[in-house]
């Protein structure tokens, strides 16, 4: 028997259309002619890929993933978008790009010529981006080498050379002397080539941060991640008034009981009631995503905060209802988002475990099901 998804024990709410919002907001926020990338890249950042692209579709011009199943996953769902896949391929992964009409980095010169010949094998000239490394030392030509790289790049003239882009180390900090070096490596390599009659049509450089706090580091395009899911990457950058997050975490009370002084609760007995207590059980644990804690976090049931106490187990944490009364099994809990004017947020759980907030975004795990709301 399959159950109705939100009969379940515990699942992720995704608002399509605080999605939609959210999109609209930054076209009014951002400069006419700037165009977005959306970065949806391990599931995006687990709102799910395909649900969010569709989605995307009126508001973003590209798409870009990480892997190349990624990629391929977009495609077998129709969505037919130009999507940029981030980092380095191997050869067959090449010849994946050119079946599947995706757009690789290619960053130096045996890679081109492999790529040439795959694409030209297959009569079509492929878009490909260019990264130069101006500093996170991960991917792309080292700034310093780049010109004389992309000199040789762009002979390949069997490829189409769409895009150049890079990457910030940091740049959603208050500090931001390192993010403009690396703007200033960047747009020093950029100046040089088009003196040379070398142009692309997307220069790109900023993630969220980035288009938030640096204005002039917009170039052509943006490539925004988490900022269309309505979470900020910190707590200093920018905001955008009517930005808001998208998903919810929620669960259905699975028993609730009382204990008495003494009684212990959880594995390893971190909690001990100090007095007669009424606690709930949430059927939902380390196992799901949520942080391993002890005795630190909250939740919401009938619109009110209640403390997790003891040590989160893999498939059940404990409450302390005490003080909510009338609390029943079945009754609906938020573990992340709102109930009533209270509200927990990726970044409040994010505290609990001294991570960053994208930890907790792609941390909830596929066994709980994603319900997407709005999805016309
Ligand atoms: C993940 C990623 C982004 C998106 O970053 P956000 O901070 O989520 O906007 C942009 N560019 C690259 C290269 C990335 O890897």
């Amino acid at each position: 028997m399959q159950l109705k998804k939100n009969h379940q024990r515990a699942w992720v709410e995704i608002d399509l259309s605080q999605l939609r919002r959210n999109f609209e907001t930054i076209q009014e926020d951002k400069p006419d002619n700037l165009e977005l990338l959306f970065v949806v890249k391990d599931q995006a950042y687990g709102h799910g890929a395909v649900a969010v692209s569709r989605v995307a579709k009126k508001f973003a011009e590209y798409l870009a993933v990480a892997t190349m199943d990624e990629a391929i996953e977009l495609r077998d769902n129709e969505i037919d978008d130009p999507i940029l896949v981030f980092g380095e391929r191997t050869e067959e992964e090449l010849e994946l790009c050119v079946a599947y009409g995706l757009t690789p980095c290619i960053n130096d010169l045996a890679k081109a010529k492999t790529f040439e010949k795959i694409a030209l094998k297959a009569g079509k000239k492929n878009n490909v981006h260019i990264e130069i490394d101006t500093g996170l030392s991960r991917y792309g030509i080292r700034w310093n080498e780049a010109l004389d790289v992309v000199h040789s790049l762009v002979e390949f003239k069997g490829l189409n050379f769409e895009g150049i882009m890079s990457h910030f180390a940091m740049s959603d900090e208050l500090d931001k002397s390192f993010a403009l070096q690396q703007l200033r490596r960047f747009t020093e390599i950029l100046t040089s080539l088009q003196k040379d009659g070398i142009t692309f049509k997307y220069r790109h450089i900023c993630n969220t941060g980035g288009y938030l706090d640096l204005p002039q580091a917009h170039f052509d395009i943006v490539r925004l991640g988490t900022l269309p899911l309505g979470v900020y990457p910190s707590e200093v950058c920018r905001r955008i008034p009517g930005i808001k997050p998208i998903m919810s975490v929620k669960a259905k009370i699975a028993a609730t009981r009382e204990i008495q002084v003494g009684d212990f609760v959880g594995y390893g007995m971190r909690y001990q009631a100090p007095s007669k207590r009424r606690i709930a059980v949430i059927p939902l644990g380390y196992g799901d995503g949520y942080p391993r804690v002890r005795n630190k976090g909250f939740v919401l049931i009938g619109n009110k905060r209640a403390p997790f106490i003891g040590g989160n187990a893999m498939d059940a944490m404990m409450v302390d209802i005490t003080e909510i009364y009338g609390t029943k099994i079945g009754d609906e809990v938020v573990l992340l988002g709102k109930q009533g004017e209270e509200e927990i947020t990726v970044r409040e759980i994010a505290n609990l475990s001294n991570t960053v907030t994208y930890d907790i975004m792609n941390s909830w795990r596929s066994r709980l099901p994603r319900v997407y709301l709005n999805s016309d």
